[in-house]
């Protein structure tokens, strides 16, 4: 890849392979965990125990939310640097574990090497591939992902400017994000489900419910069902914030209450939105595997 990077909206311009930009990324695809996924909305990770989504979480990110349950990513970096020829085995890998699809997690700060490592098992991987990502995208960076990605999985976290600026740095958050889903509906279409209810194309917006935020969660799905029909895609309404850490905004420091996702929730219903809610009484760990390396290195065994 070419100096400057510029592949995301910070567009921090960064030499990696001298240095890291502030995603993190440097000159290699960094990973910290390939494995089956159970916990993904059920038209991804499927019913079955055996089975699930074949996620690949990708050290780094672009967002760096104070309150990301997956800190030890996207702000400490974790993970182990792998060869393009291995990430095209790994995708492999998962789909011959079962995975319904491909569910690449924050994979933005490698997208070059990832569509490398799609282009050498063309043919091969027959699964859909999800773009998992925290929204914050530009769309022209999205456009190299036409004709790789089946199914586009984005969050759209914050509408407030304010809100945006004091959870991850970047109060143009909404506007960047909305532009980006709107390139990813054009790219995916319609939501296309196979005879098994699972998806083989198109949309799902996530949308965690903030404490404190339940008019910024208003405002932004209201928006949001101006510039996308609601027909088109699902909503993926989720409860599960936890602050894991002190935040500086004060409201940020409990859980959401169950009237504040209620209400948010009827606000989904009235604007005709259709798709997921969250059981408010889920076990939290359970969203958050572990992140030690599983199934990144190749396996040893007979040639
Ligand atoms: S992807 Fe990472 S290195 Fe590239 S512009 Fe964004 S933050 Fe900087």
């Amino acid at each position: 890849m070419s100096a400057p990077c510029s592949l995301c909206p910070r567009e921090c311009g960064a030499d990696r392979s001298v240095a890291p930009g502030f995603c993190g990324g440097g000159p290699l695809p960094r990973v910290a965990r390939a494995a089956l996924h159970q916990w993904e909305e059920p038209c991804l990770s499927g019913g079955d125990p055996a089975r699930g989504s074949g996620t690949v979480f990708f050290s780094g990110c672009p967002l760096k939310c104070s309150f990301c349950q997956n800190y030890q990513l996207s702000h400490e970096n974790f993970g182990r640097e792998v060869l393009v020829s291995r990430l095209a085995e790994i995708f492999l890998e998962l789909q011959q574990a079962g995975a319904w699809n491909l569910n690449l997690v924050t994979g933005t700060p490698y997208i070059p090497w990832i569509i490398e490592a799609l282009d050498l098992i063309r043919g091969q991987l027959v699964i859909p591939v999800v773009w998992n990502t925290g929204g914050y995208e530009k769309p022209e960076t999205l456009r190299l992902l036409e004709g790789y990605v089946d199914i586009y999985l984005p969050d759209l976290k914050f509408h407030n400017p304010g809100l945006a600026q004091d959870c991850a740095n970047a109060p143009d958050y909404f506007p960047v994000a909305l532009a980006a889903i709107q390139e990813m509906h054009r790219q995916a279409g319609p939501l296309q489900l196979d005879q098994n209810g699972m998806l083989r194309r198109g949309l799902i917006v996530r949308h965690l419910v903030l404490p404190g935020e339940r008019k910024d969660s208003e405002q932004l799905l209201r928006r949001l069902a101006e510039v996308i029909p609601v027909e088109d895609f699902y909503l993926s309404l989720m409860s599960q914030y936890t602050p894991y850490r002190p935040m500086t905004r004060k409201a940020l420091n409990r859980r959401v209450a169950t009237f504040e996702y209620e209400w948010v929730r009827s606000v989904a219903q009235e604007l005709g939105f259709s798709g997921f809610g969250q059981d408010r009484t889920s076990a939290k760990e359970e969203y958050t595997p572990p992140f030690d390396l599983t199934g990144v290195e190749r396996k040893e065994g007979p040639p």
